[in-house]
């Protein structure tokens, strides 16, 4: 019987290899539907994350050379720390967190995480350390374990259950016709918005990145949901370097830095305090927000006409 189980056991470590390697490979350019168009330079050496300080340094792109998208923007997450960026629609902002996970490379500038420059390290040993929750989730067509595994295949199912309880999903998946085995996706029992949310924060929480990149929901979800889903993001981004796009007040009231992008530059900088007390633009967002035909504080920021 070892004679069979020796090959099998091996043909299982070559699978489990195969599959993580795809995954690590294809994961956020299927999670958020982008194609891979950078290649590692052929001396990029391997990124080992040391503190996890980010840096925009002077970073000017554009995605068509007659269409500037951002110009000399510059900033620092420090380790551990917290930065919301804001604005209108169209300002940029998601185009930052596409950079940071180097879908593209800029035209001048640097992009720095722990003081080397992205173009000079392998990509795929930068991502390992770079969880993503993505405005809008991709289901797999599969069970639900499955899409919550995603986060990390070695994951057991009892950690895969652990995911789902800290992001307040698991009652609602032991309802499902076949618990966990239920499939989900486009063929399978479709998830509410909230819920494909909670899967993807769930899926971070396996990954434990150093590094979150968040683009906020603009969709308004019930309060309810709204919620416990902050909450569960509270808890992942805590102690990580977290770049997020953010719309909702009570994620920049939090955060360390705000970033105000107007039309692909940084037009202001602060904590939300800093940022009040300047009167411009932030200051304007924010009494817009407060305008009682705006609603309750889960409205968006960036919706705020400038
Ligand atoms: P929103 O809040 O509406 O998501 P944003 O501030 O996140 O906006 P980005 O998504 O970064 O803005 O987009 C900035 C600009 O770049 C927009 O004008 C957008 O149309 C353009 N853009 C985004 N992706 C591409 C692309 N792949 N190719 C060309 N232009 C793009």
């Amino acid at each position: 019987i070892m004679q069979l189980y020796t090959p099998l056991n091996y043909l299982g470590t070559i699978y489990r290899m195969i599959q993580t390697a795809l995954i690590d490979m294809e994961n956020m350019f299927d999670l958020m539907g982008e194609k891979q168009e950078i290649y590692d330079h052929p001396n990029a050496i391997e990124y080992k994350c040391s503190a996890g300080k980010i840096e925009f340094k002077n970073v000017s792109f554009r995605y068509s050379p007659d269409y500037p998208i951002l110009e000399d923007v510059s900033f620092v997450v420090q380790p551990g720390k917290t930065l919301a960026i804001v604005g209108p629609s169209g300002g940029g902002k998601s185009t930052i967190i596409r950079l940071l996970f180097r879908f593209y490379d800029v035209q001048s500038g640097q992009i720095l995480f722990d003081d080397q420059d992205v173009t000079m390290l392998k990509q795929r040993s930068l991502r390992r350390y770079i969880g993503v929750v993505p405005q809008d989730t991709v289901l797999f067509n599969d069970t639900i374990r499955y899409n919550i595994r995603y986060g990390d295949v070695e994951a057991s199912d009892a950690q895969v259950e652990e995911a789902a309880i800290a992001v307040e999903i698991h009652e609602k998946i032991l309802g499902f016709p076949d618990g966990y085995a239920t499939m989900v996706g486009e063929r399978g029992l479709k998830l509410s918005g909230g819920e494909k949310q909670r899967v993807a924060i769930a899926r971070t929480i396996l990954k434990a990145p150093s590094f979150v990149l968040l683009d906020e929901a603009t969709s308004a979800l019930d309060t309810h949901t709204e919620r416990n889903i902050q909450a569960s993001l509270q808890r992942i981004c805590a102690g990580r370097t977290t770049v997020v796009v953010a719309h909702r007040l009570s994620t920049v009231i939090s955060a360390d830095e705000i970033l105000v992008l107007l039309h692909g530059r940084v037009a202001e900088r602060g904590t939300h305090n800093d940022l009040l007390a300047l009167k411009g633009v932030y200051y304007g967002m924010w009494m817009q927000q407060q305008s009682p035909e705006k609603g309750d504080s889960s409205a968006t920021v960036d919706e705020a006409s400038l």
